[in-house]
């Protein structure tokens, strides 16, 4: 016997039809002997009609009141599967985040998870009960519901696995598993077996959708084994293989990839500004002022470049920042021109940063040539450039997003052959 934490996505709980399929899914985990918690998504569509209503009610609402909002999306799919599974003849019972209870921070709309008691769960589970828990909600001090941002039923199972000690955290999704990179920009793109946590935390944060990035810090810090599968497997033709593995992609620990490869993936974002600064004093404290009072505002800078003129008299500045930070940012820096002097502005929001992941490139050298290599063959021109132990990303002109998604997917050998 094993206890599994089952998470479905928003298109797998879309319509009761959804639902009755996923409900099938349990079924065969719980005929198998297995304790199982279950944790929903809102029905595709559903927070996002609930979050344009807190708009259209007002263009400055409360936080506090968005989240009792938009929680109840879950709240609906986690009792209607608890009616499923007892409709199929299973004990099952729903839990909202305040019953569990799921702490959170009082950070309204994008809340972080503090502390989550598992104890009620086992119990409830060890009696032969599904535990149906909604995704996305916690509880905030002074008893308010809180949401995780966007995306956060994902935090919540992976969050749960670890409280109840699950032997697996399931992924239930619309797609089969994590790819080399967006099969729907590249036909021959990939699924990975396996990705280590790191590399699907960079893939995560530099634009790959299936999974939160929070998630997958958890997961990480915890170790929670997790696989990211389809919903509309057949769900009695689907079984482990002979180590016990679902199919789909594994995320786990790096000593379990017995044959990494150098590039594991391919992503891109296209929610990024470049920002240029030109003609800055070239003296010592202009970057301190510049980033320092962007910082202070809460924007964050990704990529940063700075080229001196010939005489050394002044220098460009060239930075990234999230798109949707752009305006603000643009305003700080205005500011900051009665500090250090004149310059000019410049920037796009019609660029994308494209980046290469994988943990093989911390034994490999050339691998970054290799990208500035493809790219050029392609014409395709770099404006700025960041690198970590484990990935490179360029940015570069959003009009050739898939020419340069392609290209590197093809130059790091991913095509599936
Ligand atoms: N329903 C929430 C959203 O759409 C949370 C989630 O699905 O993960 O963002
Ligand atoms: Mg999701």
């Amino acid at each position: 016997m094993a206890r599994l934490v089952l998470k479905f996505g928003g298109t797998s709980v879309a319509n009761i039809d959804r639902i009755r399929n996923a409900a099938r899914h349990v079924k065969r985990e719980l005929d198998a002997g297995h304790e199982v918690a279950v944790i929903v998504s809102a029905m595709a569509g559903v927070t996002n009609s609930l979050v344009d209503y807190c708009r259209q009610a007002s263009n400055d609402y409360d936080s506090r009141e968005y989240d009792a909002v938009v929680a109840s999306g879950e709240q609906v799919t986690s009792g209607l599967m608890a009616i499923v599974l007892q409709d199929m003849g299973y004990k099952a019972r729903s839990w909202q985040g305040w019953q569990i209870p799921l702490n959170t921070n009082d950070v309204h709309g994008a809340a972080r998870i503090q502390a989550i008691d598992g104890a009620r769960l086992i119990e409830a589970m060890s009696g032969g009960e599904v535990a149906v828990v909604a995704g996305f909600q916690g509880i905030a001090p002074g008893w308010r519901i809180a949401t995780l941002g966007r995306g956060g039923s994902d935090t919540s199972a992976v969050a749960v696995a670890a409280a109840i000690k699950a032997d697996r955290c399931d992924i239930y999704t619309d797609v089969d598993g994590v790819y080399t990179t967006d099969p729907r920009i590249v036909p021959k793109a990939r699924r990975l077996e396996k990705v280590a946590f790191e590399e699907m935390l960079e893939m995560a944060s530099l634009g790959a959708k299936v999974l939160q990035v929070r998630s997958v810090e958890l997961a990480m810090q915890y170790k929670v084994r997790t696989f990211v599968r389809s919903s509309f497997d057949d769900p009695d033709k689907v079984g482990v293989d002979a180590r016990g593995n679902p199919p789909g992609t594994l995320i786990c620990d790096e000593d379990e990839i017995v044959e990494a490869e150098v590039v594991t993936g391919i992503a891109f974002s296209k929610d990024e500004a470049q920002i240029s600064l030109r003609r800055v004093a070239d003296k010592p404290g202009v970057a301190a002022a510049v980033f320092g009072s962007l910082a202070a505002e809460n924007i964050n800078v990704d990529m940063i470049i700075q080229i001196t003129s010939p005489d050394g008299s002044t220098t460009d500045i060239t930075f990234t920042v999230p798109a949707i930070d752009h305006d603000r940012a643009i305003k700080v820096l205005e500011q900051t021109r009665g500090e250090i002097g004149h310059f000019g502005i410049e920037s796009s929001t019609d660029v994308v940063k494209v980046s290469v992941i994988g943990m093989g490139m911390r034994s490999h050298a050339g691998v970054a040539a290799e990208a500035f290599r493809a790219l050029a063959s392609k014409g395709i021109n770099i404006r700025a450039i960041t690198t970590s132990e484990i990935k490179i990303s360029v940015l570069i002109d959003a009009a050739y997003t898939e020419l340069a998604v392609r290209t590197l997917h093809s130059a790091y050998g991913l095509d599936k052959h």
